[in-house]
């Protein structure tokens, strides 16, 4: 079995020094003045009232990220919010993303956390993938068993028009012909993989379908990054509310309703700790939370992970490193966080990839 931090890095998610400074160069070519703030995937009108607060002080319940698990009183029902500004942030200023696609992998990573969070087992990790075609290019989160996440996307300065003013393009970015997959590794057998196809390239939609379809599970998903003016994030979070088996056939119609009734994730945030989520989605449902801890953006890499992903690069391209000489430079693409090796280091390919 491959551990999961090298399946990610054999994917192509490390970048050596010239690849580095290209992303930097189109990043700043990025930063174009942009007329409208930016609201994602909701309602007009909700869209229009969102934005405006998103242009007020921020409150300072933003500043830490929360997740939390609550329960129906009658046990059918789970729910799982998130309030994700915080790390959806931190995402957006590693990676220079435009708009649409901080809205985007804000999104994605919402979701990672909120399904990594309920992996109960130390070392446990969850990586989604989303392949939708569209100009942004794969995008990558993977959560730890405690809903800390990490995210990539393959273009992160892509760019669409926005449907109207304060309506971003999601599924225009992403695009909506691939598959959604879902891997679940324990540490320990084969990782547990699961992929259904896009809906729409929203994410919301496609997590909800995805569960419906690869895991047989009825869901309502919501997630919503709000875009202020000055293309920082404003608010972000979403939940993920699940009916367990045996549950009453009304059960998913009361939920339905009170998803109608809540409005937006980032309409109900504004100014308002994860727990409005809950009580929005959860009204006449008496939920009782049971799990409740803070997240954040956090990367696991480290020298020696790099160093053992170097070692399995091409061996024509590992060689012909050693003999230049030249110290090797590899940044983490999921943190930005840079690693300089000396080419004594890498030592013979043979003996290091037996010493693994
Ligand atoms: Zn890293």
């Amino acid at each position: 079995m491959v551990p999961t931090a090298m399946t990610s890095f054999s994917s192509g998610l490390m970048r050596r020094r010239e690849s580095s400074a290209q992303v930097a160069a189109i990043t700043t070519a990025g930063e174009a003045a942009r007329p409208e703030p930016s609201q994602t995937a909701e309602a007009p009108q909700m869209a229009e009232a969102t934005q405006t607060a998103g242009e007020a002080a921020r409150p300072e319940a933003s500043q830490t990220d929360e997740i939390i698990r609550a329960i129906s009183s009658d046990g059918f029902v789970s729910i799982t919010a998130i309030s994700s500004r915080g790390l959806t942030e931190r995402a957006r200023c590693i990676h220079g993303s435009s708009p649409v696609v901080t809205a985007a992998l804000g999104r994605t990573l919402a979701a990672a956390s909120i399904i990594g969070s309920s992996m109960k087992k130390e070392g446990a990790s969850l990586t989604v993938r989303i392949n939708g075609g569209g100009p942004a290019g794969s995008i990558i989160a993977v959560s730890d068993h405690e809903g800390n996440v990490r995210g990539y996307v393959q273009n992160p300065t892509a760019d669409v028009p926005s449907i109207r003013p304060g309506k971003l393009d999601v599924g225009g970015v992403v695009g909506k012909t691939g598959m959604l997959s879902i891997i679940r590794d324990f540490g320990e057998g084969e990782p547990y993989t699961g992929a259904a196809e896009l809906v729409s390239g929203e994410i919301a939609e496609d997590f909800a379908a995805y569960f419906a379809y690869s895991e047989q599970v009825p869901t309502v998903c919501a997630l919503g990054v709000l875009v202020a003016r000055d293309r920082t994030v404003a608010a972000a979070g979403g939940y993920i509310a699940q009916l367990l088996p045996g549950a009453p056939d009304d059960a998913i119609d009361i939920i339905e309703r009170n998803v109608a009734a809540a409005g937006h994730v980032t309409g109900i945030l504004d100014g308002s700790s994860v727990d409005a989520l809950v009580d929005a989605v959860m009204v006449g449902l008496s939920p009782r939370v049971i799990e409740r801890r803070s997240v954040e953006y956090r990367c696991s890499c480290s020298r020696e992970r790099v160093l053992s992903a170097i070692a399995g690069i091409d061996k024509a391209e590992y060689e012909d490193m050693r003999q230049k000489g030249e110290p090797v430079e590899v940044t983490c693409q999921f943190c930005d966080t840079v690693y300089l090796f000396d080419v004594s280091e890498l030592g013979d390919k043979d003996s290091s990839l037996r010493s693994k």
